[in-house]
């Protein structure tokens, strides 16, 4: 593997609020230095990528997408969840393992040109075993570090038969994913129960935990993305929320991230700290199905590990992650009608170091410090819309576009160099979505929600 150093670049590595003009240099994907100033070639077989007016930083968690729903944007608009819900659900009868192969490459490729280097992928919809194995290989194929949540659904109305399984049977095909897949830093596994409760039952709840347990496992699941499955919770369930109601069940938990918590309790938010459960708060997705504002100020406040997350691109249009920092600060701002009410560290630590924590890599990447893999961006500030550069916390949340990163890192490794992908070819990619997308919608346009 090859030695690297960045140069002269403003390293904001996201220790501490500081940045500094300095470098990093890199050995066989590890970061072996962190300094001020320029440094020496220390040998010949290093390579230097020169870093001026770039700002250098860790690369983007993506702590929760739906890689395949690239080939789904702008289908089904101005829905609420639960309609949008039966229609996503349904899907599953004409999704086949090669949509998901190529939507999810897709997906990790606009990912990688948006400055994400890690990303959950929450996987609900498995209509064959097949469909997971698709998408894991796409990951892979990405080069992206990735957590692969593979979770479950045994019942609920919406849910179409082919993708309802029974725990045992949902189980087995983990278990056989475990037995393919070597687990390591590049690729991690979490299993969950896909939208508790609304399309899993007691018995699931009950056995999940300790299957997650025994495999070593994290969980990963919606919670409480809307009303509507808070008032499910309450009449089925007589609970008065649903991280109450999970609780009974021992699902919050230190490896536990429960995307969106919505509308969760100021008691439910001491329930997450008190277990160390994390949150993936993805506000694009919230405001896009009308679900409402997470009391992600709160959690803050009070401890609780807070991530970002585009959501799949059926309800946030991408998977642009500068879009959903700066959507999340605005979000909070004109929610408590205080401007101060959450600052742009805050927001940049939640897309880096809080998704690398929520996903059990906090020792591997999401800040720049010696002994981390190489998981690091470029972001170009020498443009019209970033200068003059007066705070770049701000300016990276406020200011910077996805089109701004030149440069991607994965474990060392270049995925995308001054905007040129280097595993993948941008239009081949197109055509293939293009082709995919085609092929699924007419077989979409032939079902009845
Ligand atoms: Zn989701």
């Amino acid at each position: 593997m090859s030695s690297w150093i960045i140069s002269d670049a403003l390293v904001v590595p996201m220790t501490e609020r500081r940045s500094f003009t300095g470098h990093v240099r890199i050995r066989d994907g590890v970061i072996t230095a962190v300094d001020a100033g320029t440094p020496l070639k220390s040998d010949d077989s290093e390579k230097i990528i020169d870093g001026a007016g770039c700002v250098l930083m860790p690369g983007l968690v993506n702590a929760h997408t739906h890689l395949y729903q690239v080939l789904l944007r702008a289908v089904w608009e101005d829905l609420e969840l639960m309609p949008w819900l039966k229609r996503i659900y349904g899907c599953a009868r004409v999704l086949r393992p090669d949509h998901f192969y190529t939507g999810s490459l897709f997906g990790c490729v606009e990912a990688i040109r948006s400055g994400v280097t890690t990303l959950c992928e929450h996987n609900f919809l498995n209509p064959s075993p097949e469909c997971a194995f698709e998408t894991i290989r796409a990951i892979k194929d990405s080069g992206l570090r990735s957590v692969f949540a593979r979770t479950i659904m045994d019942a609920g109305e919406i849910v179409p038969d082919c993708t309802k399984e029974k725990p045992e049977q949902a189980f087995r095909r983990i278990e056989e994913i475990l037995a393919h897949h070597a687990r390591g830093e590049q690729l991690q596994f979490m299993t969950g129960p896909n939208t508790p409760p609304i399309n899993t039952t007691p018995r699931l709840l009950k056995e999940i935990r300790g299957f997650a347990d025994d495999k070593a496992l994290g969980i990963s699941a919606h919670v409480a993305e809307s009303k509507s499955v808070v008032e499910c919770v309450r009449r089925e369930h007589g609970k008065s929320g649903v991280v109450e109601f999970l609780q009974q069940f021992d699902i919050p938990g230190s490896n536990s991230i429960f995307a969106h918590s919505v509308h969760i309790s100021k008691d439910e938010i001491g329930l997450l700290k008190q277990t160390g459960s994390s949150v993936s708060h993805n506000p694009v997705s919230n405001m896009m199905l009308g679900d409402g504002v997470a009391p992600v100020v709160e959690m803050l406040r009070q401890g609780v590990n807070v991530a970002l997350g585009t959501d799949g691109a059926a309800s946030n249009h991408s998977q642009d992650l500068f879009d959903t920092m700066k959507a999340a600060s605005l979000l909070h701002k004109v929610h408590h009608q205080d401007a101060g009410v959450i600052d742009p560290y805050s927001v940049l630590r939640m897309a880096t170091a809080g998704g690398a924590k929520a996903l059990g890599l906090d020792s591997i990447c999401g800040t720049i410090e010696v002994g981390k893999r190489a998981d690091l961006i470029l972001v170009d500030m020498n443009t019209i819309h970033n200068q003059p550069v007066n705070d770049v916390f701000s300016q990276i949340v406020h200011c910077a576009k996805a089109s701004d990163v030149r440069t991607v890192m994965v474990n060392g490794e270049i995925l995308m160099r001054d905007r040129k992908l280097t595993r993948h070819d941008d239009a081949k990619l197109m055509a293939d979505a293009r082709q995919a997308n085609s092929d699924l919608m007419k077989r979409v346009n032939q079902l009845s929600f």
